[in-house]
């Protein structure tokens, strides 16, 4: 508990230490003339949100040493969170400085000065479709490989114009060298999103897969195998995913996330999609023989070594769990699991026939739990709840670990019922497909 809490205030003091750099930069040189305090404050909203601007390319860049620890969706979520605070600190500065000070308006005459007011105006539009886009895609009909695209190039443009915008200004940068200062860290977070957007294809050409099956499972879903070629393959814990590219090169938009579904410790990776859009639609005519492009591993949603299994899967949600219990059968391991699964209907059970297999190998309890059971289903039945969830607990509750992966209703239904029933948060792992 206390190393827990220990770790986030360390988190925390780091990203607002990183966070108030362009407001250090500028308080580390002689001070100019104090004008009110509504001015000054209006000036540190804006050094603010750039910092935190900055600090966003982080997230987004799957760098190993972040992710694995929070989890990729978390991550994603405090992007999201942070971005929508970084536009209102960015809104906040001219605002108040038009308020109190109205001549500050002159900033956007392009009469006075065209550069200027063109970079303030482009800004403006750049920040506010950025953060449009990103809340509502599905509703501007983006596809998400699309947004991506946009979301990169604005953000990087809104980057620019600010750092730009603040040394033009002067008028706290007023040294050559904290100007020099602010533009090479922004320089440096903008090398991030060019990282990993052009640097880690490249370095993942070197490393090529083959698709070598294409296999059908229930409901709709398809399994690719792949096997690299040439080199050692992937180490990866399981539940941990990847990023896919399927074709012939690696700098394609099409870039998705998968869970690892197969065995941990064997060459071969097993992905199965269900499809449910443009890019997983394409599985069932992938042919054996097409090149593909991983990237990873990544996730911290695997198995805690000394703890039993506790396992609330749905529908698709279920192959990180393949994975570890392919893997726990491969290796007779003792330990037991219990796993929840839901679907639909009995005909779109994936892996049925499988993890009934398992069971019988391994010390695994196996629950289906059925929104529209067939006729005489003698199982469970309706959504996940506490009261579903409490007649399959484990008395010994402390000695599992917790594990929640399926579509977002059934997602947010069990973490509430395990919250409800009085588990322990930090043994519970939880792994969101749906991440914007
Ligand atoms: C950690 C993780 C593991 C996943 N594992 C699996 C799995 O094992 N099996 C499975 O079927 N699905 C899995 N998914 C979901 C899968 O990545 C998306 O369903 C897939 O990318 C959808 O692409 P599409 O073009 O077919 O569908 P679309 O209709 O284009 O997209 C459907 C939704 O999927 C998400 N999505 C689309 N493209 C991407 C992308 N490039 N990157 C991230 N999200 C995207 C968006 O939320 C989008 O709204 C996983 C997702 C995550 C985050």
């Amino acid at each position: 508990m206390k190393y827990t809490w220990f770790r986030a205030a360390k988190w925390l003091a780091i990203y607002f230490f990183l966070a108030l750099i362009p407001i250090i930069i500028a308080l580390s040189a002689t001070l100019p003339l104090y004008r009110s305090f509504a001015i000054e404050a209006g000036v540190a909203m804006g050094f603010m949100g750039l910092g935190i601007l900055g600090l966003q390319f982080l997230f987004t860049g799957r760098f190993k040493q972040i992710a694995p620890s929070y989890g990729m969706d978390n991550l994603l979520q405090y992007h999201r969170e942070m971005g929508i605070i970084a536009f209102l600190f960015i809104l906040t500065h001219p605002v108040i400085l038009l308020i109190t000070e109205p001549d500050f308006l002159s900033y956007f005459n392009p009469a006075e000065n065209l550069p200027r007011a063109a970079a303030l105006v482009v800004v403006s539009i750049a920040m506010i479709m950025l953060l449009a886009s990103s809340l509502w895609r599905l509703k501007f009909g983006l596809s998400y490989e699309k947004w991506r695209l946009v979301h990169g190039i604005l953000s990087l443009a809104v980057i620019f114009i600010g750092v730009v915008h603040s040394i033009q200004v002067a008028h706290y940068l007023n040294s050559l060298w904290q100007q020099i200062l602010l533009a090479f860290i922004f320089a440096f977070y903008a090398y991030l999103v060019i990282h990993t957007r052009l640097v880690r294809p490249w370095l993942s050409k070197r490393k090529p897969w083959e698709v070598t099956a294409v296999i059908p499972e229930r409901d709709e879903c398809w399994t690719l195998e792949l096997k690299p070629i040439n080199h050692k393959g992937l180490q990866f814990a399981c539940g941990q995913f990847v990023w896919i590219t399927l074709g012939p090169t690696p700098f394609s938009l099409q870039q998705h996330p998968f869970s690892v579904a197969s065995v941990c410790g064997e060459s071969t990776i097993k992905l199965t999609a269900k499809a449910s859009g443009d890019f997983t639609s394409t599985w069932k005519d992938i042919q054996p023989g097409t090149r593909a492009y991983l990237e990873g591993p990544f996730g911290s949603f695997t198995p805690v070594k000394e703890k039993h299994l506790f396992m609330v899967m749905g529908g698709i949600g279920i192959t990180p769990a393949m994975s570890m219990l392919r893997t726990m059968a491969k290796e007779a391991d003792q330990r037991e699991a219990v796993l929840i699964y839901a679907n639909p209907d009995w005909e779109g059970v994936t892996f049925r026939e499988e993890l009934d297999e398992i069971a019988r190998k391994i010390n695994l309890k196996l629950v289906n739990v059925l929104e529209n059971p067939p006729e005489n289903w003698k199982g469970e039945t309706g959504m996940i709840n506490p009261d579903l969830l409490s007649r399959h607990l484990p008395a010994n509750t402390g000695d599992f670990a917790y594990y929640i992966c399926g579509p977002k209703p059934m997602q947010d239904a069990a973490e509430l019922a395990i919250r409800d029933l009085g588990i322990d948060w930090r043994r519970v792992y939880s792994e969101r497909f749906e991440i914007i």
